[in-house]
């Protein structure tokens, strides 16, 4: 997640109730049944008559139909172009899921959100109109190599390619050590926004707090300056 989508994120309508899904693999049955458990109505479709009885035997989707989503008129029929937002799960099929971006973006649908599954299929969906590309197998990838070389950052969010909000494990050499004594400011050009206590988070700790061995910290700041934290 980071701030380059907020655009997207922003003008999603907040009253909005209803998500088509298309494509029922993996990754469009994981964000219809999310969806569907959170209480939304979801309009799920796929090409394959047996991937769209199971999600309704199975209770993943409210609704479900058997439709090619590259017949602009198949989707037309179906009620798709009414959905403010549309998922096209379409991910290991590129021709369909350009095609099927294509169809539902040219149709005025406001909101696509379309799963990559390469850096050129990215672009490609880019082109065609897609509002917001996923491609949750490089993330995934990028978030494990992150995790494999920095086991001490817990979570981050990246506010932009150089600055980023990170929780991380109190190194020990901060130990013992006060807010003002640790001078972050100063010595990393980090701000301090939290300390975890007792497993909940202290905002905007007093100066005076002590840190902790074990226990986790969020400080914001640029990239370089993160790794400059002796974890
Ligand atoms: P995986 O399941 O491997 O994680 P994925 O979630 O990206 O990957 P895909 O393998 O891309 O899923 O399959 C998506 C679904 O899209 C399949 O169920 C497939 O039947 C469906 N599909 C493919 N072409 C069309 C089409 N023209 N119209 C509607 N559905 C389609």
């Amino acid at each position: 997640m980071n701030l380059s989508s907020l655009g997207f994120f922003r003008s999603l309508r907040k009253d909005n109730q209803q998500f088509a899904v298309i494509g029922l693999g993996r990754f469009g049955r994981s964000v219809c049944s999310t969806l569907h458990n959170f209480g939304y109505e979801v309009l799920a479709t796929d090409i394959d008559e047996k991937r769209v009885s199971e999600a309704l035997t199975e209770g993943i989707v409210g609704h479900a139909l058997q439709l090619d989503s590259t017949e602009p008129g198949a989707l037309k029929e179906a009620g798709i172009f009414e959905f403010d937002t549309v998922i096209v799960a379409i991910g290991n099929y590129v021709q369909e899921s350009i095609i099927t971006t294509l169809n539902v973006k040219e149709a005025g649908v406001p909101h696509v959100v379309a799963k990559a599954s390469s850096e050129v299929h990215r672009k490609l969906l880019r082109r065609v109109g897609a509002d917001h590309v996923v491609f949750p197998e490089y993330e995934a990838g990028c978030a494990l190599a992150r995790t494999l070389t920095k086991p001490a950052i817990l979570d981050r969010f990246d506010l932009d390619p150089d600055n980023s909000i990170v929780e991380v494990i109190v190194p020990d050499e901060f130990h013992g050590k006060t807010i003002t004594e640790l001078q972050l400011r100063n010595r990393y050009g980090l701000n301090l926004l939290a300390v975890s206590q007792d497993g909940k988070f202290q905002i905007n700790p007093d100066s005076t707090k002590r840190l902790e061995r074990g226990s986790a910290m969020v400080v914001i700041g640029c990239n370089k300056d993160i790794n400059r934290l002796p974890i």
